[in-house]
């Protein structure tokens, strides 16, 4: 690539700040184009904005220099331009989308209205504006419900309780973050919450909002029960956006498909971050947002033999508060098949519980709640995937922090 190519960067999140940064840094223009009125922020820490204790400032990412501020709708292939919302024309030569995810909002009547606005005091949690529109409305006994009982809902419920909010979580499968935990270690989660005053209805269908006046009133359940709210979080889950790489033509299975170049079906246009789906998977996750930003930059710098081949991420939970500091961290297989080895030690005082799981020689998987001192050995066990030690018991690698 010659230096005067001109690299867009479609989306000002986690992946598209890293990856203008590090070509900023490799000596490549690039021009950033971010629709968020804010400063772009490290998403991952907008929890800790709702509960109060960071100011939106402190979770700002580095801006880079070239931030175009526009909503791009559409990317016209044959002429290698963008085109966005106020009229303008952006051309390049290389393009890259690291538009993100959007919220999944739930098939629910009362949050549907002819100008696509939700009700007041509805609220997805994707966004500073999210953030910041259930942070202006939470005060302490406003009643809160929280839709979704995964990392989003969890990290939602914990944040309104910290400020005061009567919170009840309605978790439509059997358990909370089911994803990343086995059943031990979500009753570990779901006793912290209630510890909060956090209600928890767990195998729980939300079947309606009711909305008065514009505003929400109630949640309803779908054995009837009403739940009084003033508040109402979304955390059903994200879906990637692929709307602009769709139009445009380009393959998409469940997210937009990139190879281990990042490459989409147009040599000219790649794809990193929570909208990409490389080798089958979606992850929406930070750390291979970045992972994939950092190869991404490192082949448009000219160094050709990179590639980006997958990333083992390990799921981390810090739920920090004056009183109550929560931390977890999850990896790879949480539940054993026939055959595996398991080494698990609870302390249901301390309110922690370590476990892993072994198969042959090979660390296949992990949680860990309340005592992380093991987490930086256990994870370069499964990260690297390499046999484990046989010099010593499993249990050595609950108890052993191998100088982590
Ligand atoms: C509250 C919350 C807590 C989270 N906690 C964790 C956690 O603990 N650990 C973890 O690993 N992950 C967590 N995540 C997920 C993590 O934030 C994402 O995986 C990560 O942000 C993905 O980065 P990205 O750059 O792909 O997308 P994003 O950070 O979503 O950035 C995409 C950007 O593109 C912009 N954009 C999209 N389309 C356009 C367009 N057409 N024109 C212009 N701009 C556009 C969007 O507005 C957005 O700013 C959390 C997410 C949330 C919401």
């Amino acid at each position: 690539m010659t230096s005067n190519t001109r690299v867009v960067v479609i989306g000002a999140g986690l992946a598209g700040v890293r990856l203008a940064r590090r070509l900023g840094e490799l000596g490549t223009p690039v021009t950033l184009i971010g629709e968020e009125e804010h400063r772009p922020y490290n998403r991952v820490l907008l929890a800790e904005v709702l509960a109060g204790r960071y100011s939106p400032e402190v979770i700002a990412l580095p801006a880079p220099a070239q931030l175009t501020r526009a909503r791009v709708t559409g990317i016209d292939r044959e002429a290698r331009t963008v085109a966005c919302a106020d009229g303008s024309k952006i051309a390049y030569d290389t393009l890259v989308l690291a538009t993100g995810s959007n919220p999944v909002l739930p098939p629910l009547r009362g949050l549907f209205s002819p100008d696509h606005v939700l009700p007041e005091g509805v609220h997805a949690f994707r966004t500073m504006d999210d953030c910041l529109g259930l942070s202006k409305q939470v005060r302490p006994g406003v009643k809160a419900v929280v839709i979704g009982g995964g990392l989003l809902g969890v990290s939602a419920a914990r944040a309104l309780a910290q400020r005061g909010a009567q919170v009840v979580l309605a978790q439509q499968g059997e358990r909370l973050m089911e994803r990343q935990l086995d059943p031990s270690a979500s009753k570990l989660v779901q006793r912290h919450l209630k510890n909060l005053g956090v209600e928890i209805h767990t195998e729980c269908r939300v079947r309606d909002v009711r909305v008065v006046g514009g505003a929400v009133r109630s949640v309803e359940m779908s054995d009837g029960y009403a739940l009084d709210a003033d508040l109402v979080v979304l955390a059903c889950g994200v879906h990637p956006r692929a709307g602009l790489a769709s139009n445009a033509g380009l393959e998409i299975r469940k997210g937009i498909v990139v190879d281990d170049e990042l490459r989409t079906s147009d040599p000219h246009i790649h794809a990193i971050g929570d909208c990409a789906q490389h080798d089958g998977v979606l992850y929406g996750l930070a750390t291979p947002a970045l992972e994939q930003a950092d190869a991404l930059a490192e082949l448009l710098a000219g160094r050709t033999n990179a590639r980006y081949t997958g990333t083992r991420s390990l799921t981390r939970l810090t739920l920090t508060g004056a009183h109550s500091p929560f931390d977890l961290a999850a990896f790879g297989e949480t539940e054993p098949r026939p055959g595996d080895d398991v080494v698990q030690l609870t302390d249901a005082t301390r309110g922690t519980y370590r476990k892993v799981v072994v198969r042959d020689d090979r660390l296949v998987g992990g949680v860990l709640v309340g005592e992380l001192g093991t987490v930086g050995a256990l994870a370069r066990a499964w990260e690297g995937a390499e046999p484990l030690p046989d010099d010593g018991p499993l249990l050595h690698l609950l108890t052993n922090d191998g100088g982590s």
